[in-house]
């Protein structure tokens, strides 16, 4: 045996060591010093480690485990980024106002699935739906889990073993391993591709019309965009030919929006007066609520996707149906203000230069050794959505001196930022007059973690 290995401390003399003395008695303890002591037998047996830390470097190390293991993971983060929907920063925000309505809900039960007229049991999907309906002037929906979900129950119920038609432009990835062709293969859908990556013209998707085929699905592009020498089908066409063919036809949005800001690109409702069978789009994007996948269409196609046994896997929590319906109720008063995301889509420049000049104010009386100025600056959409639509911002912008260490120390105090030409950039799009004070604090924390005094020698 390596000499080193038999020299590595017991578990049991430890767990009695005073800097661990405070925990002794949680049974987390243990498996932590196990976990440690492997990964130091590992890094012996590499040779990565030459001597034995000493038992109390040991114990000190296993107790800033055990301390993170117990401290909160999430945490609130303000995005200085100008990206509205970041999916790595959880896309859309709710409102405080939001927050505050549902709090009784979510400490008290609820009808979830009780029919309080009738004494029974009820619908979890029959809360919504009706509004939906009324908004969206169409026959009926069904909320699941998320976007990716409703793709594969409508895949699943309607093209199992059976061709969907689609175009090659439209076969996409939208991050984090997500890819439509995948989705649709795991689903039980055979893909059926066709046209050019750049050019898909009606006849393609005619001449692929087959007895296998199920449907006909359309994809939005989400994060990409062509242009030049491209061209692809109108969805009207499409539902058109799979009525002829009596086929689905299916519409993937992705990132379907209501109201509330300027873009050329069709609304929920522009599509659903083209009268499809089915489309779906995520809750969470620019629809502005919480994580989901809304379903609209047809009533005897919704009730074939409501027969599926994989619903049950893929259904909607009662905390997001809750968060849903507040939102859902934001769009149809046009509350903008509960609807952070449509709100920081139609604000006026006017507004974004008063909150930055604000911020810089608070920001140069508050901080004397940086020179701050404010910076024109281009915010977006994000969340896969709008990919080619700017919306012009401002930003505070200021240097430091080691800016990654710099950067790493802000984003650990919750701001996250962007460093473009060797300046911090705070966008002030997603932010607001509550987060002021937190920024300046941060800014002033991280400038001490990095040795910023102009009198030291660093
Ligand atoms: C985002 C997106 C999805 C996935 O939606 P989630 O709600 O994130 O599951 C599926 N299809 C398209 C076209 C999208 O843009």
């Amino acid at each position: 045996m390596n000499p080193i290995l038999s020299s590595l401390p017991k578990v049991d003399k430890l767990l009695d060591h005073p800097i661990l003395s405070e925990f002794s008695h949680h049974l987390v303890l243990k498996n932590t010093i196990k976990k440690h002591l492997a990964s130091l037998r590992q890094e012996i047996l590499l040779n990565n480690l030459n001597e034995i830390p000493s038992i109390d470097l040991i114990a000190q190390q296993i107790k800033t485990e055990f301390q993170k293991l117990s401290s909160p993971s999430l945490k609130p983060l303000i995005n200085a980024t100008g990206i509205s929907l970041q999916t790595n920063l959880g896309r859309s925000v709710f409102s405080p106002k939001i927050i505050e309505k549902i709090t009784p809900m979510l400490s008290e039960y609820l009808n979830l699935e009780y029919d309080i007229n009738k004494g029974e049991r009820g619908e979890r999907y029959s809360h919504l739906v009706p509004l939906l309906c009324a908004m969206f002037e169409c026959e009926d929906g069904l909320i699941v889990n998320n976007n990716a979900a409703a793709l594969m129950l409508i895949i699943n119920t309607f093209a199992k073993d059976k061709e969907v038609i689609i175009s090659r432009s439209e076969l996409v990835e939208i991050g984090g391993s997500f890819r439509i062709p995948e989705v649709i293969k795991g689903s039980g859908g055979i893909l059926c591709e066709v046209g050019a990556s750049n050019k898909t013209h009606l006849v393609d998707y005619k001449d692929a019309i087959s007895p296998s085929s199920a449907m006909i699905a359309k994809v939005h592009k989400s994060n990409f965009a062509q242009v030049g020498f491209c061209s692809e089908v109108e969805f009207g066409d499409l539902i058109k030919l799979a009525k002829e063919a009596n086929l689905i036809d299916y519409f993937d949005l992705g990132s379907g929006f209501v109201d509330g800001f300027k873009t050329d690109e069709p609304s929920i409702l522009d599509i659903m007066k083209l009268d499809p069978s089915l489309i779906s789009f995520s809750g969470d994007k620019l629809f502005g609520g919480t994580q989901a996948g809304i379903i609209l269409g047809k009533k005897d196609l919704i009730a074939k996707l409501k027969k599926n046994h994989l619903l049950r896997a893929l259904r909607i929590d009662k905390i997001s149906l809750i968060i849903l319906q507040e939102t859902l109720l934001a769009h149809f008063n046009k509350d903008y203000e509960l609807i952070p995301t449509i709100s920081q889509l139609s604000q006026s420049t006017q507004i974004l230069q008063e909150r930055a000049n604000k911020l810089l104010s608070l920001l140069q009386d508050s901080i004397l050794d940086i020179s701050f100025e404010v910076k024109k600056s281009t915010a977006r959409a994000g969340g896969g959505s709008l990919p080619l639509q700017e919306f012009p911002s401002e930003a505070i912008a200021f240097k430091v001196k080691n800016i990654q260490d710099f950067s790493f120390s802000l984003r650990h105090l919750g701001l996250i930022h962007r460093i473009y030409q060797d300046n911090i950039y705070l966008d002030v799009f997603c932010i607001t007059e509550r987060h002021f004070k937190p920024i300046v604090d941060a800014i002033k924390h991280a400038l001490d973690n990095t040795n910023q005094n102009p009198n030291s020698s660093k």
